[in-house]
């Protein structure tokens, strides 16, 4: 249970935890987040989450709301003082708050920012990994820049809500070629039927994984043969394994997409070896 929240330099209980009703990250989406995962009480691969918050705010000239090490020392608070062992942290950093306006405040606006953290059970996505899930695709109907991690989530919104309509935990984001640009909430992978584990390349359209970057590292150490480029919905269709990763889900094997399995119907083998090498590569720090 969250029970205390940081918010623009105080520690909430969490029922009295706001912000402004004029924040443009309510009105305006004008905002970017993280969500790092909380293992033993530490933060997974904190370094790349920081260096990734730093990107989106300087591609978007939201002034850092403090230092990197600032960062750490309240996340690290608040997770002590919810007595979070394994879950997560989410933190969002706003323009500020102001009369609406869709011209930018001055500079000198203080950023918003806020900091939970969230428990969950330990064991949850090991379980779910042992059968693993089915993904739908859909239309890619995003903006241009979704390499910045925006709360601008109506898309993905209602992307899952479909997917989970039709019975799958995720949806997988198809562009106007037939290719798969990522997950609603994932980076997307196939292994090909020669064993060639497939991402797509870095670009505008998918946002840069911090766990798609530690899964790389995982296939590097382990040997495994790498191509980040574009792959289809029916390259997708006929892989040996598939699965995505996220700070939340790690890596999550898929054995349905839409209504093909995929392999045999169960878990494949490189996405396990993934998984299980995942903690021993990331960075842990406590
Ligand atoms: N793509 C999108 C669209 C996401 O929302 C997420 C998770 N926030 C990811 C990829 C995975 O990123 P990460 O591994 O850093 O959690």
């Amino acid at each position: 249970m969250t029970r205390i929240v940081y918010v623009n330099g105080a520690y909430r209980p969490y029922a009295q935890a706001a912000i402004h009703v004029e924040d443009r990250g309510f009105q305006l989406a004008d905002a970017i987040y993280e969500v790092i995962e909380i293992r033993d009480g530490g933060l997974v691969d904190a370094t790349r989450h920081l260096a990734r918050l730093a990107r989106s705010l300087t591609e978007l000239a939201i002034p850092p709301p403090m230092s990197d090490g600032a960062l750490l020392h309240v996340m690290n608070v608040v997770i002590r003082r919810n007595r979070v062992r394994d879950g997560i942290v989410y933190m969002q950093v706003s323009r500020g708050a102001g009369p609406r306006d869709f011209a930018l405040p001055p500079a000198t606006t203080p950023p918003t920012l806020v900091v939970l953290a969230r428990a969950h059970r330990r064991g949850w996505s090991a379980e779910l990994a042992e059968t693993g899930i089915a993904v739908k695709t859909v239309p890619d109907n995003r903006w241009g820049r979704c390499d910045i991690k925006t709360v601008m989530l109506l898309p993905a919104v209602l992307a899952k809500d479909e997917a989970r309509r039709a019975g799958a935990r995720e949806a997988w984001f198809v562009d106007s070629a037939g290719n798969v640009t990522e997950g609603a909430s994932s980076n997307a992978w196939i292994v090909t039927p020669d064993g060639t584990l497939v991402t797509r390349q870095l670009d505008h359209h998918i946002l840069p994984g911090v766990t798609r970057a530690t899964v790389m590292d995982v296939a590097k150490t382990e040997g495994i043969k790498i191509e980040q480029r574009t792959f289809s919905r029916d390259e997708a269709l006929a892989a040996r394994e598939a699965f995505i990763t996220s700070a939340t889900n790690i890596v999550m094997p898929v054995v349905k997409i839409d209504k093909t399995t995929i392999g045999d119907g169960r878990p494949g083998k490189l996405s396990h070896r993934l998984r299980s090498r995942f903690h021993q590569v990331a960075e842990f720090s406590a």
